[in-house]
């Protein structure tokens, strides 16, 4: 018997379990109100939304929001984020505190911002 791992848990409880992945993904990034009708009462919208923001996942409806809505919620995160970089070390991690934050503090940015450990600057880690 297979085991869901603890991360990935709330999908479980997914309200788009069984919906059109083509409301979800839609193909020109636009459209995503019917996905975004079926987000909003689902019970897992924060957990989906920190999943989305901390993986850095760039296509689709996640908790609700749309593409451009999570770019701008990790604008608003890198500029809380102290400007003095930390010594450089080996990784970056990054690791969800969803359990304590709900979608809408995710949202508008009361949400206390994951808890990540910088160990390289991080420019080493993302796409030139
Ligand atoms: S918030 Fe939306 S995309 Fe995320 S699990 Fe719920 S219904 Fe699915």
């Amino acid at each position: 018997m297979d085991e869901t791992p603890d991360e990935y848990a709330w999908m479980m409880n997914a309200r788009c379990r069984g919906a059109s992945p083509t409301d979800f993904f839609p193909s020109d990034g636009l459209g995503v109100e019917s996905a975004q009708e079926i987000c909003v009462h689902c019970t897992v919208r924060a957990e989906c939304l920190e999943y989305a923001l901390v993986n850095r996942i760039e296509h689709g409806v996640w908790g609700g929001a749309s593409e451009r809505e999570r770019r701008r919620i990790l604008r608003r995160r890198r500029d809380l984020l102290p400007s003095t970089p930390a010594e450089p070390q080996e990784e970056v991690h990054a690791s969800s505190n969803s359990s304590t934050s709900s979608a809408d503090e995710i949202w508008n940015g009361t949400a206390p911002a994951p808890r990540i450990s910088v160990s390289m600057p991080s420019s080493a880690h993302e796409p030139t």
